[in-house]
């Protein structure tokens, strides 16, 4: 059979099927020629050839087999000869051959997928080879892009010392960097199970943290906690993992994934910050409380003197001490927070009461503020009462500080949806929209003029924060800069 043999096949046919095919050549098999009897459209597109130039020629001559980046056994003329011996398809996925580009005549790198069938003859032997070709470059191109993107994010992590991790919630397997295992104590080669990291976890911290992690992750989509782990050699490590939930199409939490920071030594360094500030506020916290003990004996002493200018002072300096009190009584707190020692002692108690005994207090040592408290009944609550009264008093001295000497101050109580909710409104300098979320923070003062001149460390409202969550309530903030705050905190009531 020749070329033209191919060409008296019934037009209409011939031109709709083959030339209209995508990417396909068809050659005689007969070696060393393999004369190329019909090409498709878009092979002459994609070879930046022409019918003439090809049609009738051995397939080496217009396409040379001398490519040095092709593999010997996926050169064209190792597979049609493979081809005639086997009778078999033979397909060759991803192979580069060049192209010339006549427009810019200049050779352009291709990758190309082939497959090469063979059509058997009369004899049963096989008279041609259907070679139908594939430009896979864009492909081959976005791959390598997609994995020179992976490796570069390969090694951003390793050099940040992070470990990066996968888990299947379906059936809780789970994939990681070897840098995980280096993180929970062991070689990288190591091959740790979800269990076995599991139990490398702090046992408490794995109730306490971890499992509420992870389940409020699959409502918020993404959650961060730190813990501490214990490596095989028995020394404690701190670790901080970061992640988020992926869902399937039908909203489904499938997979978890994220990463793992080994934050040891910063932990230690805050720890030491930590016991720094336990050691000084317990030191200062002895001479103080003496201090104050002098001071009322004295206001006891002067009391028959009259002299009102020794006894106003000897108030001012109970009030100084009383504040510096406050300050170190909310260090202590704050360094046993951190270390997990805050414990509270719940009671059954009256807030109505606590909150006008508090109310008292303060009307005694800064005189001058109208504190309004409308409140009908007792409202009891099961929870700890120095911590509640702590909070309570937090938003009222805010409440004093950030406003005018003389407006007005509201509190309320009142009993909603099976919580107690409690609010302090001020007419002060209110709070502006984007720092209302940040308040609650460790250390967080708003920055602003009107800040200048008003002291304090901002450990405040993260300890009301702290006392409320662990007291499973809410804690939160409406305010409008320049007319005022009100600050909020429920809790949830005793079932009766
Ligand atoms: P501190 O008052 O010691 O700074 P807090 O934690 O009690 O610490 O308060 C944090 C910050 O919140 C304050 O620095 C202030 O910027 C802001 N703030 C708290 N209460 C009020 C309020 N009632 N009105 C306006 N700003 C407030």
């Amino acid at each position: 059979m020749s070329a033209e043999t191919v060409i008296d096949l019934p037009e209409s046919i011939f031109q709709l099927i083959f030339e209209k095919s995508p990417g396909s050549l068809l050659v005689k098999a007969n070696p060393p020629y393999f004369t190329i009897l019909a090409a498709s459209d878009s092979y002459l597109l994609i070879t930046s050839t022409t019918r003439e130039d090809i049609i009738g020629k051995g397939f080496f001559e217009v396409f040379p087999d001398d490519s040095v980046q092709m593999e010997e056994n996926s050169k064209a003329r190792h597979v049609f000869n493979k081809v005639i011996v086997t009778r078999q398809k033979i397909g060759i996925p991803n192979y580069r051959f060049d192209v010339f580009n006549q427009e810019i005549k200049e050779s352009e790198i291709h990758f190309w997928s082939c497959s090469n069938t063979p059509i058997l003859g009369a004899d049963n032997r096989v008279a041609y080879i259907l070679n139908t070709v594939v430009d896979i470059t864009e492909e081959v191109n976005a791959k390598e892009a997609a994995l020179e993107s992976e490796s570069r994010l390969r090694l951003a992590t390793e050099a940040a010392a992070l470990a990066t991790w996968d888990l299947n919630l379906e059936d809780q397997t789970i994939i990681y960097s070897p840098r995980l295992a280096e993180i929970f104590g062991s070689p990288a080669s190591t091959h740790l199970s979800l269990a076995d990291i599991r139990e490398r976890i702090n046992a408490d911290d794995m109730h306490n943290i971890v499992l509420r992690a992870y389940f409020e992750a699959l409502e918020t989509g993404n959650y961060i906690y730190e813990v501490k782990v214990l490596w095989p050699n028995g020394s404690v490590h701190w670790i901080r993992t970061q992640g988020v939930v992926i869902k399937d199409e039908r909203k489904k939490p499938v997979r978890m994934l994220g990463t793992i920071l080994d934050i040891t030594e910063s932990k230690r360094d805050e720890i030491r910050k930590n016991d720094f500030i336990a050691m000084a506020s317990h030191e200062l916290k002895t001479p103080l409380t003496s201090i104050k003990a002098y001071l009322q004996i004295l206001l006891k002493k002067m009391a028959p003197l009259q002299d009102s200018f020794v006894s106003n002072a000897l108030l001012k300096a109970g009030y100084q001490v009383n504040k510096m009190s406050d300050l170190i009584h909310g260090f202590l707190d704050l360094s046993k927070l951190e270390s997990g020692k805050l414990h509270l002692q719940e009671q059954l108690f009256d807030i109505n009461k606590l909150i006008a005994d508090v109310i008292a207090e303060i009307n005694v040592v800064s005189p001058g503020n109208s504190i309004r408290f409308k409140h009908y009944e007792p409202i009891f609550i099961n929870a700890d009462k120095e911590k509640i009264e702590q909070v309570v008093s937090n938003f009222l001295s805010n409440a004093i500080k950030y406003s005018d000497k003389g407006s007005l101050i509201h509190i309320t109580s009142e009993k909603y949806d099976g919580n107690l909710v409690v609010s302090v409104a001020d007419e002060g300098i209110g709070i502006k929209l984007k720092d209302q979320e940040k308040l609650f923070q460790r250390f967080y003062r708003v920055e602003s003029e009107k800040m200048k001149n008003i002291s304090g460390f901002g450990i405040g409202l993260y300890l009301a924060s702290e006392i409320i969550l662990r007291h499973k309530g809410k804690i939160w903030v409406e305010s409008d800069d320049n007319v005022g705050s009100t600050f909020y905190f429920s809790l949830p009531l005793p079932i009766s």
